[in-house]
């Protein structure tokens, strides 16, 4: 009998947790599944999880891969129930514990072709309480991605959901030892006699097989056929045909697993609302450059629009070089009439210093100013919102609005700013280490007291990630972004020679004017600079540029 989970009522969630990890988008991951990554003390993982998903565990998580690797042992499933429940019972006796899980993470659902009540029923076996987590399956996250209906009124009122692996024919049996291999016993006569919508999971390989056996058991050959690819993913593919031709078309396509077959009237409904892959940047691979922080801003921006973006820092945000002149800045912040952040990044530098010195947003008893719409969002992301706002990014500007807005406090009569005195005022900025010396003259001149304290300092990171390296040199990347003169310069740094040249065939997005300059300095020049010279303008620039013909669309 299955064990009912039983809670702590300490303990967050039971010890085992299988989660299903959906079909690859990370937005369809559920809120649950998320929740109980981020307790896993062990996370058991197999190939068809989106490895991203990783990322909500705490970083002393131990992850463990339990796929197909090439060269190397797989696990039987067996082998799999037996290390969860060790797992469970070591996790059981951590210090830690009952704030930890252990979690099951598996493609899709875990009780779809999952194998997941296997291990579901090992759990309970032996007496460890255990909770699911459903995820959304590869059988309908496919179809709704290729723009398939799996259910329509005018075309058919059942779906099945079917294994198309091989089958064994002696033992009814699948061979083999994939997480995913379920006993394969189908039944073509009455799936042929049925129809509606046939949903085929593992069937790549046995493509040909299982639609010959349909059309020998009376579907109709003419029946529409679709094989989905990557599903959710950037890379997804969709080939269209009929139970005839399908098998054909995916093999001359270079189809290979992961691919969900559907097969139905519903499939012609995509023609009309084959949605995801005819958004603007569908097919297109961007190499965003920048900070890391800063990159997911630009790289969400693109990714909602159908890119597949790879994400490249060339700047580091590091400690300051004096880090305890920054530290006793931060901590006499109270002494000071106005606190200037000039930048997002010094926002962020100042947060952590803040932590570390156990303060928070109270502790802002100054006037705050922020140079630009950027920094004044990262500091009411911090919960500190900004008296003074210069409109843009600029110096200048802000040292203008600050003279003014303090000048006109002090004196209350109507003269030219230039002319305002700041005298008895101090400011501190909280800067760069390298930063343009304007502000500070302006103040200075105007009779302030500036206190100009480095916060961080940026550096060039030592190398790119892998994923990066690799799509350079394969040729794989369609655009690289460029948001200053200094991930040009800081990309052109961190390159060999051979992925320099990489670079050179690759269309290159400048932000605007200087960036474009320093390209062109480098033997890069822009291919595109953005109209506007902002984000928005970036992505904007590149979807008009991009031809509605390009990418891997409705086939
Ligand atoms: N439990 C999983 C299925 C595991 S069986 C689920 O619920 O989705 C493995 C099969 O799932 C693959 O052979 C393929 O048919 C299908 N599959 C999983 N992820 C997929 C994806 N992103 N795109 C297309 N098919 C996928």
């Amino acid at each position: 009998m299955v064990r009912t989970p039983s809670l702590n009522p300490e303990h967050p969630i039971p010890i085992a947790v299988l989660v299903g990890a959906g079909p690859g988008d990370l937005g369809l991951f559920t809120i649950a599944g998320s929740r109980a990554l981020s307790f896993a003390a062990v996370v058991i993982y197999d190939a068809l999880a989106n490895p991203d998903l990783l990322a909500f565990c705490s970083s002393d998580a131990e992850l463990i891969y339990v796929g197909k690797r090439a060269r190397q042992h797989t696990l039987t499933q067996p082998e799999i129930n037996a290390l969860l429940v060790k797992k469970c019972r070591e996790c059981m006796l951590r210090p830690d514990y009952p704030n930890r899980c252990v979690v099951r993470l598996k493609g899709g659902d875990p009780f779809v072709f999952g194998r997941g009540g296997e291990e579901a029923q090992a759990l309970a076996q032996a007496q460890i309480p255990f909770q699911i987590i459903p995820g959304i399956t590869a059988g309908i996250a496919g179809p709704a991605y290729a723009g398939i209906p799996v259910t329509h009124r005018d075309f058919t009122s059942t779906v099945t959901f079917i294994t198309g692996h091989p089958q064994d024919e002696s033992s009814g049996k699948s061979p083999g030892a994939d997480a995913g291999d379920e006993v394969a016993n189908v039944n073509y006569p009455a799936l042929a006699k049925l129809g509606g919508t046939l949903v085929f999971y593992m069937g790549v390989k046995n493509l040909p097989d299982i639609t010959q056996r349909l059309i020998a058991y009376g579907l109709n050959a003419d029946t529409p056929a679709a094989v989905v690819r990557m599903a959710t993913y950037p890379e997804q593919q969709t080939i269209t045909g009929t139970v005839k031709t399908i098998a054909q078309l995916a093999q001359k396509a270079g189809i290979k697993a992961p691919a969900i077959t559907i097969i139905g009237k519903v499939v012609s409904v995509r023609d009309q609302i084959n949605w995801f892959e005819t958004r603007p940047l569908f097919g297109q691979t961007i190499l965003v450059t920048r900070t890391r922080q800063q990159a997911s801003q630009l790289g969400d921006q693109l990714r909602d629009l159908g890119a597949k973006v790879i994400e490249a820092p060339t700047i580091e945000i590091a400690k300051p070089t004096d880090r305890k002149a920054a530290l006793a800045a931060v901590q006499s912040m109270g002494d000071y009439d106005c606190v200037v952040f000039t930048s997002a990044n010094g926002v962020d530098s100042a947060h952590q210093a803040m932590i570390a010195l156990d303060m928070d947003a109270r502790d802002f008893t100054a006037c705050v100013a922020a140079i630009g719409p950027a920094t004044a969002n990262a500091l009411e992301a911090i919960g500190i919102i900004p008296e003074i706002v210069s409109p843009d990014a600029v110096s200048e500007e802000l040292a203008v609005e600050l003279i003014s807005y303090f000048g006109r406090a002090d004196h209350a009569k109507e003269t030219e700013t230039a002319t305002l005195d700041l005298s008895g005022y101090r400011f501190l900025l909280l800067r760069a280490e390298i930063a343009r010396p304007s502000l500070v003259e302006m103040l200075r001149n105007a009779g302030a007291t500036v206190d100009d304290v480095p916060i961080y300092q940026t550096r060039i990171p030592e190398s790119l990630p892998e994923n990066a390296i690799e799509a350079l040199q394969n040729g794989a990347v369609n655009w690289i972004t460029f948001t200053s003169a200094s991930t040009a310069k800081n990309l052109f740094t961190m390159l060999p020679e051979n992925l320099r040249l990489a670079v050179g065939k690759c269309n290159r997005l400048s932000i605007g004017p200087t960036t474009s300059r320093a390209l062109a300095e480098l033997g890069w020049p822009a291919t595109l600079e953005a109209r506007h010279h902002d984000i928005p303008g970036m992505v904007a620039a590149m979807v008009d540029q991009t031809p509605p013909s390009v990418g891997p669309r409705a086939s």
